[in-house]
């Protein structure tokens, strides 16, 4: 680290420090070959793996079964001060993340992946986006891995995107400070679809938004909790009738709580739809 290299403003981590150098960019854990890797552009590196780092997603990460690869935005900042940001054109509040700041970072990202976006997305965090779903998490799941842009402040100047033809993903209809916590969620989603991830596939054809339905609802030990039974079909271990009344509670969800994705479940399936 040279002299004028700023130091981390709040909290003086040597981990923070050592990021800031390019070179040492790369991950924790070794690239490993052939793994799905998400490739994270962020100002905050140590938000990762975060709550990745737990569980089932945790323990696939220290095995080796996919890898996060952390790229600190300020690394590719301008001057003593390393700023990636600027005031608004045309004025307004707050501030954007510079396009040729982040066209670095997104260079050294894209270095080595390949070029055909379906094998690898680029994506951009953004309450404009498209809605992430499981449908996007099973596409991302296939491709060899993603690259992620994680925004701040007011967001990214808008001649990135279209330069590099940026899809834009959003967590949900609401705005989030940076696209950290949009980032964690979508590669959860994402990782637990890789096939040596989660071991039980069956879980995952299953569950809510895999088969046009929500899930039906789950019960376990005791038997009886306060005065509330298990439901006795599920105690009759009667096969056929447990996937018949987990078939008809999860259709009566899905149409009480999402009319949207009940009419197309009922499109799909003209023996769901209503009678005349
Ligand atoms: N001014 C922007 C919001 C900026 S919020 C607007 O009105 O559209 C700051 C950053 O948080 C964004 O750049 C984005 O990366 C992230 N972010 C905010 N809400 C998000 C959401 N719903 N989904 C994904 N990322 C989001």
């Amino acid at each position: 680290m040279t002299d004028d290299t700023p130091k981390p403003k709040s909290h003086g981590r040597l981990a923070v420090r050592q990021t800031l150098r390019p070179r040492e960019l790369m991950t924790d854990t070794p690239d490993l070959a052939g793994v799905w890797t998400a490739k994270i552009i962020t100002l905050f590196p140590e938000a990762f793996p975060g709550v990745l780092g737990e569980s089932l997603t945790g323990k696939a990460l220290s095995e080796g079964k996919w890898q996060l690869e952390k790229i600190h935005l300020r690394a590719f900042g301008i001057g003593k001060h390393r700023n990636v940001d600027d005031t608004p054109a045309g004025g307004g509040a707050g501030m954007v993340l510079r396009p040729d700041v982040m066209g670095e970072a997104i260079d050294f990202a894209q270095d080595g992946t390949p070029p055909n976006r379906a094998d690898w997305p680029l994506v951009y965090l953004s309450p404009r986006g498209k809605r992430f779903d499981q449908a996007t998490a099973q596409r991302w799941s296939k491709a060899q891995g993603v690259t992620m842009i994680c925004g701040r402040f007011e967001g990214l100047d808008d001649r990135v995107l279209y330069h590099y033809g940026i899809e834009e993903v959003s967590l949900g209809d609401f705005v989030l400070t940076g696209g950290e916590i949009a980032a964690q969620a979508m590669i959860d989603a994402t990782v637990r679809l890789l096939p040596e991830v989660l071991g039980n596939a069956e879980s995952i054809e299953e569950e809510s938004h895999s088969n046009g339905l929500l899930e039906h609802p789950q019960f376990t030990k005791p038997a009886e909790w306060r005065g509330l039974p298990i439901p006795e079909v599920l105690m009759s271990g009667h096969h056929g009738k447990i996937a018949q009344w987990r078939q008809k509670i999860a259709e009566k969800i899905t149409k009480e709580r999402r009319p949207d994705m009940w009419a197309d479940y009922a499109a799909q399936n003209p023996a769901k739809s209503p009678k005349k």
